[in-house]
């Protein structure tokens, strides 16, 4: 009941109580969602640090600190390389597979330049199943153990046939049954040839994720869960790319171009390589050379 003193609820006060006030609530979510929209990106590598600085590198990043900063390494080479993708040129499952199989101590454009030819003669999981050692030892000879990688291919596709209907399996168990596949082909395929989520852990992802601190496991698998736990499900498959192509065009195993790196104010090991903006750049390599420099803020 009003009291004497209480102000008269009447004509445009009342109105306000009866049908605005129930609407706050909605109102408050409304605002908050266009905040959220309007809210500055996800931060990218600070582009300031003095050398030697990093907490990792003195020892003293927190797991929370870890994790925040491989998911920001993350954010800045997607902007770095947004054509980030398995270099090997395939147009099904069993191309990837076969491919795959084939860089094994090889280089993915040597691969390339093999694959046109075998993918013509040998279409299908039935066509190895039956093809002469020979006949593929001559088209893939120059991957390297050839005789190794043309029984396996062979092997592949006779298990491929008996086992699996003649279908390319997507499960990590059943394609790690298949010769010459091991975990690391087995991701590149479930990743992308069937949008599965997963890490590739090869010598260039080795080698990064020890550079940036990530990780001080050196067994292939621990590093792959150390990895998986840091990073987003759904991104893993694109890091992988981002990491390996970062590797073969930044950070070298040799000579690093730290000075030209746009991780270079977030990785612990800056200075392993040149750290003068020219000398570095004159070491960075790749079609997205000059993205990579004006990205990393190095003109030349
Ligand atoms: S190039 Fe240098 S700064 Fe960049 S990731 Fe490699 S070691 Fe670190």
């Amino acid at each position: 009941m009003p009291t004497a003193n209480a102000p008269r609820i009447t004509g445009a006060n009342a109105a306000y109580r009866t049908v605005m006030v129930p609407m706050l609530p909605f109102a408050a979510i409304i605002v908050r969602c266009m905040t959220d929209l309007t809210a500055p990106a996800a931060s990218l590598t600070p582009q300031r640090r003095r050398s030697g600085t990093h907490p990792a590198a003195r020892g003293q990043e927190t797991a929370i600190g870890r994790k925040k900063r491989a998911r920001r390494i993350n954010r800045t080479l997607a902007a770095v390389f947004p054509d980030a993708r398995a270099e090997l040129d395939y147009t099904t499952p069993l191309e990837l597979l076969v491919a795959t199989v084939l860089s094994a101590q090889t280089t993915d454009v040597r691969v390339n330049q093999v694959t046109p030819e075998l993918f013509a003669r040998f279409p299908t999981p039935e066509a190895y199943a039956s093809a002469s050692q020979t006949d593929i030892e001559e088209i893939i000879r120059p991957t390297g153990f050839y005789r190794a990688k043309a029984a396996n291919l062979i092997g592949l596709g006779q298990k491929l046939v008996t086992d699996f209907g003649g279908e390319v399996p997507t499960a990590l168990d059943d394609l790690v049954t298949l010769p010459g596949v091991g975990r690391k082909t087995a991701h590149v395929v479930r990743g992308n040839a069937f949008d599965m989520p997963g890490l590739t852990v090869d010598t260039h992802f080795q080698r990064l994720v020890h550079r940036l601190a990530l990780t001080e496991e050196t067994d292939p698998v621990a590093i792959e869960h150390a990895i998986a736990a840091l990073v987003e499900k759904k991104e893993w498959t694109m890091f992988s790319h981002r990491i390996i192509f970062l590797g073969r065009r930044v950070c070298h195993a040799r000579t690093p171009a730290c000075g030209a790196c746009p991780l270079r104010f977030d990785c612990p090991s800056f200075g392993a390589g040149p750290t003068g903006p020219a000398e570095a750049a004159a070491r960075v390599t790749g079609p997205e050379r000059s993205h990579i420099l004006a990205f990393a803020g190095v003109g030349e």
